[in-house]
């Protein structure tokens, strides 16, 4: 909508479909129907494939797109459904007995060795830093410059009302923020944009980013239009350029090299802090993380090829990686089959939606879920795809303060915290359904889970057995 003078008249040509007038016109005046004369029907030629072409026409560039890849992919999450306890497993009542849901972010040992002696038994080993979380699901990695400022205080406050960690993203982080240094875990990435000794000093984790979900083997992207003043110091670069970090880190062709970042990250903190590594779901993903884990990160994250962006060409976001579940169990049982499991936190993003995604990632083999997008709808987000434009009238993924101002931090801040509970609740639910008192127990317990969907194929490649057939 825009004000011509004397009315307030629809602007078409630059409707995203936020649909923020019909949420807002104060009479209920506004209603939104598709045209059907505008995409006659066709098949093979269907209205998103015109839009490329017509784009690609007038632009003679790469299309760029944001959020995750919406092409009607089967969701594997969806053809799988969680086992309960019945008589000779029984239940528990997460009202009345106690589930565990806490975790820990980090390496564990080896082994354990103690001395006891009389009064006192103490542990000789040498722990890895480890961060201590309430729940299993962590905020992924979401920039200041992709997100507005209030989204981002919005975050860092319910992260530490629900005890948990939020990703900076590529950005850095901004001086104001430093106060919230115990729930950041600081992204470093090809550009490096923002990392500097004071930063690494006040944050709770690290996490090397390889590749995103969203856009395997690219850099990360930053438009102009959202290289403000404020996000131009943040991130050391000039104002209103746009922020193109390297697709690969150029001091990183082998796993030796990535060793070597991993340990400079670990000193240049005094191994104060867990440092992980975050690629994308590809095809040889397992063997990818296998490498991760002997290089020596505390943590790895697996980001599925539906995960969420603040931009990145379409081309890749919709065609390039696998699904995060395949990518869950087949890293899950590498692992395991290497005898290395312990010895890395794993974390899996990209297409987890709501609480029962979160349950069957855990069961497929994740430790903690990442999410993004669905702390983004908690704050108002419409997905309408258009982050990477600047203009989202919801105040989330813009820098304009016309719109930032639209975002009050202390409402977003509590519906984010409200949605971290609910699914922390939910997942007690189903925990104590399935006669488990602690999600420790329930990671990577397949036999808890079976395949409903049309590929047999899928669910030997998941580890998991067919609805219908029994345990063991
Ligand atoms: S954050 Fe804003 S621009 Fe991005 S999808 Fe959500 S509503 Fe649209």
């Amino acid at each position: 909508m825009r004000f011509n003078g004397d009315r307030i008249v629809p602007d078409h040509d630059n409707c995203v479909a936020c649909q923020r007038c019909a949420m807002k016109c104060p009479q209920g005046a506004i209603t939104i129907k598709e045209n059907e004369m505008a995409f006659p029907a066709h098949s093979a030629y269907t209205e998103r494939i015109r839009r490329i072409g017509w784009e690609q026409a007038s632009t003679g560039g790469v299309m760029l797109s944001s959020c995750g890849n919406d092409l009607p992919y089967r969701s594997i999450f969806d053809d799988l459904v969680l086992d309960a306890a019945q008589v000779t497993n029984p239940a528990i009542d997460p009202l009345r007995e106690p589930i565990e849901t806490r975790c820990f972010l980090g390496a564990r040992p080896d082994r354990l060795d103690f001395t006891e002696t009389e009064d006192e038994i103490l542990l000789d080993t040498e722990m890895s830093p480890g961060v201590m979380l309430r729940t299993p699901i962590m905020i992924g990695q979401m920039s200041l410059g992709s997100i507005s400022y209030n989204a981002q205080i919005a975050l860092f406050r319910a992260a530490m009302e629900t005890g948990t960690l939020v990703g900076t993203g590529e950005g850095g982080l901004h001086s104001d923020f430093y106060e919230y240094g115990s729930i950041i875990n600081s992204e470093v990435a090809s550009g490096r944009f923002g990392i500097n000794p004071p930063y690494l000093k006040k944050v709770a984790s690290l996490e090397i980013k390889i590749g995103q979900g969203a856009k395997p083997g690219h850099g990360g992207h930053l438009p102009g239009e959202k290289t403000t003043e404020m996000i131009s110091q943040t991130r050391m670069i000039p104002k209103g350029t746009d922020a193109l970090s390297p697709y690969p880190h150029h001091d990183i062709y082998s796993i030796e090299d990535l060793q070597q970042l991993i340990y400079a990250l670990k000193e240049s903190t005094r191994y104060r802090v867990p440092v992980g590594v975050k690629v994308a779901a590809v095809h040889n993903v397992a063997a990818i993380a296998s490498g991760m884990v002997r290089a020596g990160a505390d943590f790895i994250t697996i980001d599925g090829f539906r995960g969420g962006t603040g931009a990145a060409p379409r081309i890749i976001r919709d065609h390039a990686g696998i699904p995060l579940e395949l990518a869950i169990a087949a890293v899950d049982q590498r692992l395991r089959e290497e005898g290395i499991r312990h010895r890395a936190t794993l974390c899996a993003g990209g297409s987890i939606r709501y609480s029962a995604d979160l349950v069957k990632a855990l069961a497929l083999g994740a430790d903690v879920a990442m999410i993004c997008t669905p702390v983004l709808i908690a704050m108002g987000c419409r997905v309408c795809q258009q982050c990477h434009r600047g203009l989202c009238s919801w105040g989330i993924a813009t820098q304009n303060p016309t719109y930032t101002q639209r975002l009050d931090i202390d409402v977003a801040a509590r519906r984010v915290s409200n949605l971290l509970y609910a699914w922390n609740e939910e997942l007690r639910e189903i925990c104590g359904a399935m006669g488990i008192d602690s999600v420790e127990s329930f990671v990577g317990n397949r036999d808890r889970l079976r395949y409903l969907g049309p590929n047999p194929r899928i669910a030997e490649i998941l580890g998991v057995k067919h609805a219908g057939e029994a345990w063991g």
